[in-house]
């Protein structure tokens, strides 16, 4: 099994859960999804390939330089089926002290939790084109202590997100949940008083990358410091 990667970078987290938090970030190539507003639209742009041991070993040579840096997955999907049980390898073979965060779009059934993984599941909306895509049995095998919920949306979605927010407060009201404004598509005050006017249990979240990173359209050149 190799890990065929687009990209991999020190970089600070644009998102929640840990907006402004150093991380080595590495984004899988390939993705199950097609969603409308895709700022990643070269998930088959394979740069590195690496296998499982290489990854492992990737990443402890980064964490050696960076102690406390912590790792986020992404992609495309990560978890896609043909790369999830060597992924999951590599996560569990890391120190108890390292935290790995992993980005999936939720049409993945998770259903096993390496002790020190955060899963990151984001429910896509109407406006993304793939609301039909989100596994339901997320909502109730998601940690709330560990794992989040993330909707990226857009006026058009508010209706629907009410909707599965009074689905996640019945099955799993515990677990966080972080609202994304579509970038560009919504302004920031209009999610905020979405959020408080709604009175919804989520919190607000900012893509901060792209607040930092301005006329960067890629990742690769972002805070590649070690
Ligand atoms: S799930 Fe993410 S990477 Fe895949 S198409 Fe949607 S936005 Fe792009």
């Amino acid at each position: 099994m190799t890990f065929q990667i687009i990209e991999k970078f020190v970089t600070i987290s644009g998102e929640a859960p840990i907006p402004g938090t150093p991380v080595y970030l590495i984004r899988f190539a390939g993705c199950n999804l097609n969603c409308r507003y895709c700022d990643v639209p070269y998930t088959d742009r394979i740069t590195v390939t690496l296998s499982e041991n290489e990854l492992y070993d990737d990443i402890l040579i980064h964490l050696k330089k960076y102690p406390f840096l912590k790792i986020l997955l992404t992609g495309g999907e990560p978890l896609k089926e043909e790369r999830q049980a060597a992924l999951f390898r590599v996560i569990s073979k890391l120190k108890s002290s390292t935290h790995v965060y992993i980005e999936t779009n939720g049409s993945i059934h998770i259903d096993f939790f390496p002790e020190y993984a955060h899963f990151v599941c984001d429910w896509k909306t109407p406006s993304s084109g793939e609301e039909k895509s989100f596994h339901y049995e997320n909502i109730k095998t998601l940690r709330p202590e560990k794992d989040s919920i993330k909707f990226v949306v857009t006026e058009k979605d508010f209706e629907w997100v009410k909707e599965k927010i009074e689905i996640l407060q019945k099955v799993n009201p515990r677990l966080p949940v972080y609202f994304s404004p579509q970038w560009g598509k919504l302004n920031f005050k209009d999610l905020a008083l979405f959020i408080l006017k709604n009175r919804l249990p989520g919190i607000m979240s900012l893509q901060l990358h792209k607040m930092i990173w301005v006329n960067e359209k890629e990742g690769i050149e972002n805070g590649a410091i070690i």
